[in-house]
C-alpha cells in the first residue's frame, strides 16, 4: 500500500466518546473517499467486530483500533493500537483495568461541578453515554453544551474539566510500557497518538519518545485533526530522528463538534514511511 492512501486511523464511535454508530462511521468514512480504515475508541475494543463488518459491507480495507489513555510525566498521553487481535484476552484484560474508576471519576466531576451552581452534572452526562463502561470528560462536555452553560465544546474545555477548572479530576490511566505491550503481544503495532497536544518541553517529549521506543513502540501520528501544517513537519522529522513510522488520522468524533471530518487530512509528507506499510499482513481486504 502506497504512502498516496486515503487512510483515516484514528476516529471514535458511540462506543467511546463519539456520536456515530461504527455502521454509520463506516458510510461516512467511505463516502469521504477513505481507502483503509480503523475505529479507534478510546480503551475500548467492543465495537471492533461491527466496525471490520461494516468496513467489509462498505468495500472498504480495514485495520482493528484502540487508543489506549496512558499516564506518562504525570500527563494523560494517548497510545493507537492499529492491527491487533480483537479477540485477545491479556488486550482485553488490560483495557477493562484501564477503563475502571471512570465511573468514580465521573461522580467526582459532578461533585465538583455541582460546588459551583451546575447540578444534575452526572445524570445529565450519562444521557450522552453510549456504553456504560465509557464515561468521559467528552460527555459532561456535551451536557454543558446543552444546558447552554457553554456555546460549544470547545469553550467547554477552557472553562471546566481540564487542570485548574472546575469538574478536574486528576487520574491515574495504564502504563507506557503496559499500554504498548498489550497492544504487540496482540499482534498489533503502537503508534503515539497526537504528540503536539501534549505540551511536553523538549526533555519530556524526547523521553516519551525514546520510552516508547524501548517499550516496542512502532509509530507516530504525523497528520491529525489535532496537528497544524507546521507540527506535520515538526513531528514528519520526529518520525525520522527515531525511526518511527507514520499515521494519519483524523480523530473525528461527532459531524457536529469536529472541525476534521474522517478521510478529509492532507496525505503523509513522501519522505516517511506509512505505518500501513508495516501492517500489510494485518489489513483485512474486502473480497473484490
Ligand atoms: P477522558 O478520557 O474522559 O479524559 O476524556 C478525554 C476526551 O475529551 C478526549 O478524547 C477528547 O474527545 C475530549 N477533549 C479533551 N480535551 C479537549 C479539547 N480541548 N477540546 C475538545 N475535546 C477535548
Ligand atoms: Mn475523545
Ligand atoms: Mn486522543
Ligand atoms: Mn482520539
Amino acid at each position: 500500500m502506497t504512502i498516496l492512501l486515503n487512510a483515516d486511523l484514528h476516529c471514535h464511535s458511540v462506543v467511546s466518546d463519539g456520536t456515530l454508530s461504527p455502521e454509520a462511521l463506516a458510510a461516512r468514512a467511505k463516502a469521504n473517499g477513505v481507502e483503509l480504515w480503523a475505529l479507534t475508541d478510546h480503551d475500548e475494543i467492543g465495537g471492533q467486530h461491527r466496525a471490520m463488518a461494516a468496513a467489509r459491507e462498505q468495500g472498504m480495507a480495514y485495520l482493528t483500533g484502540v487508543e489506549i489513555s496512558v499516564t506518562f510525566a504525570g500527563t494523560t498521553v494517548h497510545i493507537v493500537g492499529l492491527g491487533f487481535d480483537p479477540d485477545d484476552t491479556r488486550l482485553a484484560d488490560g483495557l477493562l483495568a484501564t477503563r475502571g474508576g471512570r465511573g468514580e471519576r465521573a461522580r467526582e466531576m459532578a461533585d465538583q461541578l455541582a460546588q459551583v451552581g451546575i447540578r444534575g452534572a452526572y445524570e445529565g452526562a450519562l444521557k450522552f453515554v453510549g456504553n456504560p463502561a465509557l464515561i468521559s470528560r467528552t460527555h459532561f462536555a456535551r451536557f454543558l453544551v446543552e444546558t447552554g452553560v457553554c456555546r460549544d465544546t470547545s469553550e467547554v474545555f477552557r472553562r471546566f474539566l481540564t487542570e485548574g477548572k472546575p469538574g478536574y479530576v486528576p487520574h491515574r490511566w495504564a502504563a507506557l510500557g503496559d499500554a504498548v505491550r498489550w497492544i504487540t503481544e496482540a499482534g498489533g503495532m503502537a503508534v503515539i497518538a497526537h504528540p503536539a497536544r501534549y505540551k511536553f518541553s523538549a526533555n519530556e517529549e524526547y523521553a516519551l519518545f525514546s520510552e516508547f521506543k524501548a517499550h516496542g513502540g512502532r509509530g507516530v501520528e504525523v497528520v491529525t485533526g489535532s496537528h497544524s501544517a507546521a507540527e506535520y513537519v515538526t513531528y514528519g522529522a520526529m518520525a525520522q530522528e527515531f525511526e518511527l513510522a507514520a499515521s494519519r488520522g483524523s480523530d473525528f468524533h461527532s459531524p457536529d463538534e469536529s472541525h476534521t471530518d474522517v478521510g478529509t487530512l492532507p496525505l503523509l509528507p513522501g519522505q516517511l514511511t506509512p505505518i500501513w506499510e508495516l501492517l500489510d499482513d494485518r489489513i483485512l481486504r474486502p473480497a473484490h
